[in-house]
């Protein structure tokens, strides 16, 4: 689960970390300008609050005159507007750093080495991608053993270097308070990373300014197997119907296609969403979910699996593709007819009792298939048609 950006800072300034002051706004009031002032000064920095990444690059970061009539018409730039698609509908308000240099930091997890990785460049900012590609030896790495509840000194000794980020640090002298602050700092982010159940913690860009070292940016998301230990209830980050889903316990993904897809094991979930794209791509046809309805669903758990998808804004048809093996396929017969729902279903089913399963689904009109190619094959057709039969009445209002 991602934070926003004022909540990574609060489990930042929590940790002791010099973060500036900020508050966030949903919308510009007549009293907005006198709390901005109180609270934060006038020298302001207004964000787009998204869980997006490069709002600085896409103009999601503005950088006002200390006027009233500027921030208002900062503020008002961005709330309501979108930001790479997505709504902005709040805007973090931040006194403005004096920045003299921009480095990065981060924590994340090495999936090869089964580890937590630490990597810092002593030049960072809203460059470090192209960086990291052009010159990635600019990118000081260095992974943690996995039962470290500390990393050791040399860890950080090696991460930030003097010498090094005098090297790119032209305009301020490095001196060795600054170096002692960032390595803090690093000791700091891996306590968080440890304690948070984090996937990543990153600081972009973690800036020098005349009074310390500042996280100007802030990154986490959380580990959400582990969101149970964090004592967070509901993962932010889902839609409202990927918390439906959630609480039936399916393992369930919102995506943007036509074909709504219901599986058995994550496998064969997958499988059927590769081959939508294998055949849909060159017609721009897409899976729009992944749901995987687990080992030995019944007729219960088919029905709420499919009034789920129903619910898809962009749903056409159905496919549900099933091997019984504990799953039988005379319960998702049964479960499939319970559902009656309204949009075309295309099936296959094999395995434990089939046959009981055509059985019951004979006279219902159900096209099934023998396998799960010509079944995908048979959604695609069905949406291509769709499509055209829409364009040709001139498309929906
Ligand atoms: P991102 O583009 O989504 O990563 O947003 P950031 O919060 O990292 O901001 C992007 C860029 O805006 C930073 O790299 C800075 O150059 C600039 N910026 C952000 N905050 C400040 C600030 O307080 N003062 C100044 N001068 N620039 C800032
Ligand atoms: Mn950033």
């Amino acid at each position: 689960m991602k934070l926003l950006e004022h909540e990574a800072k609060q489990i930042f300034r929590a940790y002791g970390m010099k973060v500036a002051k900020s508050i966030v706004l949903d919308e510009w009031k007549e009293d907005s300008f006198a709390t901005i002032q109180r609270e934060v000064g006038e020298n302001v920095v207004v964000k787009a609050l998204v869980n997006v990444g490069g709002r600085g690059k896409a103009g999601g970061v503005l950088l006002p005159e200390p006027t009233p009539v500027a921030i208002q018409e900062a503020c008002e730039r961005l709330l309501g507007s979108e930001l790479k698609g997505v709504l902005i509908e709040k805007v973090l308000i931040e006194e403005r750093l004096f920045i003299l240099h921009e480095c990065y930091l981060s924590i994340t997890l090495d999936r090869l080495k089964k580890s937590p990785i630490i990597l810092f460049a002593d030049d960072g900012g809203v460059e470090i991608e192209e960086l990291a590609k052009d010159q990635p030896t600019a990118v000081r790495r260095s992974n943690v053993y996995p039962l470290c509840e500390t990393i050791p000194d040399y860890i950080s000794r090696y991460i930030v270097n003097q010498k090094s980020l005098q090297g790119i640090v032209k305009n301020v002298q490095i001196d060795a308070m600054t170096v002692a602050e960032i390595r803090k700092l690093v000791h700091t982010l891996y306590q968080i990373f440890r304690e948070k159940d984090c996937t990543l913690v990153e600081i972009n860009p973690l800036v020098l300014t005349p009074d310390g070292v500042y996280a100007a940016d802030a990154k986490i998301i959380l580990d959400d197997n582990a969101l149970n230990r964090q004592h967070i209830k509901q993962n932010s980050d889902l839609s409202a119907l990927e918390q439906e889903a959630e609480s039936y316990g399916f393992s369930f993904v919102e995506l943007d296609g036509e074909i709504g897809v219901i599986g058995n094991g994550a496998g064969l979930t997958m499988a059927t969403l590769d081959l939508i794209h294998h055949y849909g791509e060159e017609f721009n046809i897409r899976p729009a979910n992944f749901l995987d309805v687990g080992g030995g669903a019944d007729k219960e758990r088919v029905r709420l699996a499919l009034t789920v998808l129903e619910k898809l804004p962009n749903l056409t048809v159905i496919v549900v593709n099933l091997l019984g093996g504990i799953t039988r396929c005379d319960e998702v017969a049964r479960g499939i007819i319970a559902a009656d729902i309204s949009h075309p279903l295309i099936l296959r089913l094999a395995g434990t009792n089939e046959e009981e399963g055509r059985a019951i689904l004979d006279g219902h009109g159900y096209i099934m298939h023998d396998c799960m190619e010509s079944a995908i094959e048979a959604a695609i057709s069905h949406v291509k048609a769709n499509k055209n039969a829409s364009d040709s009445s001139g498309g929906s209002a």
